[in-house]
């Protein structure tokens, strides 16, 4: 099979050129064939693997989910799509982890040269599309608003003192939904849609028994409770994402939501846009690499 290596060299702490030679040389003890392209800068991946998807097998992606967000957004839009292989090297890595998909390169190597790849869903929010999350509200805008400059200096860490600063804002926003020809409103501080139970490097064990190729997509609204709002959030992500009366769980293959103009949305930790959107699920849309163990339980 013929595979295109696209990595991010400001992906993570760590240098992930380094480990060129070593994917090279793994390569070199097989049949496959190996391209090789860095990105050149933000959303580069996106339009490179637009152009490219017809040329390859597979896109091994080398980066975190920001970056395996920009190449799914290029395969997407275009109409033969490479089976998508993760080498996960950034900070976040919450796809990779639900593939099963760790940072032992040899390890990850063997599973693309071995397994037979799966089909999964893939989740569009008005144009763009996304593998595993949605949010808006309290905490979603972490992932995008710590700065580089934390990241490399403090790592995971980053994110949770950023976490703590957003704690101190009020939240509060109107929502209506429309799925599955019903309507509901309510007002929420946080809107969190999963498509696993993993989410920012938690396991949400009690968020939902979802599976990664069922067409379906689940959301949380976190509705603003009367008193005590940010303890009753706190409570449910310490309980393993676990469901509060109060709060509403919705399974389907598309919502339609309005909102307040300025609330912002974020996919696979990117931000997305703001005000009113759609999401929709496309059944089986992509062919993932994931490990033995994850296949069984997520598919
Ligand atoms: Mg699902």
């Amino acid at each position: 099979m013929k595979f295109l290596l696209m990595y991010n060299p400001v992906s993570g702490r760590a240098n992930f050129k380094s480990n060129l030679a070593k994917i090279i040389k793994e390569f070199s003890k097989t049949n496959h064939e190996i391209d090789i392209y860095e990105s050149k800068e933000p959303k580069d991946l996106e339009k490179v693997s637009a152009i490219e998807s017809k040329h390859y097998d597979v896109f091994l992606v080398a980066g975190g989910d920001g970056t395996v967000n920009e190449v799914l957004n290029g395969m997407m839009n275009s109409e033969k799509k490479p089976i998508l292989g993760l080498l996960p090297s950034g900070t976040a890595n919450d796809i990779a982890a639900i593939l099963g998909i760790n940072k032992n390169i040899k390890r990850s190597l063997k599973i693309y040269f071995n397994e037979k790849p799966v089909e999964m869903d893939v989740n569009q929010l008005n144009e763009r599309y996304f593998l595993y999350t949605v949010a808006s509200g309290i905490l979603s805008r972490i992932s995008y608003d710590v700065t580089r400059r934390h990241i490399k200096k403090y790592g995971y860490f980053a994110y949770v003192i950023e976490a703590m600063k957003d704690f101190s804002h009020d939240y509060r926003y109107p929502v209506k939904v429309k799925y599955d020809h019903q309507y509901l409103s309510c007002e929420c501080v946080m809107i969190l849609g999963l498509s696993t139970n993993r989410v920012g490097g938690m396991s949400l064990v009690n968020f939902s028994e979802s599976k990664l190729n069922d067409g379906l997509f689940e959301l949380r609204f976190f509705k603003r409770a009367k008193s005590f709002w940010r303890f009753r959030l706190l409570s449910s992500f310490i309980r393993g994402g676990k469901k509060l009366r109060e709060d509403i769980h919705l399974v389907s293959s598309k919502f339609e939501i309005e909102t307040s103009s300025n609330v912002e949305w974020n996919v696979d930790g990117e931000y997305a846009c703001k005000g009113n959107i759609v999401i929709k699920t496309q059944k089986k849309a992509i062919k993932v690499f994931a490990s033995p163990k994850r296949k069984k339980r997520y598919f």
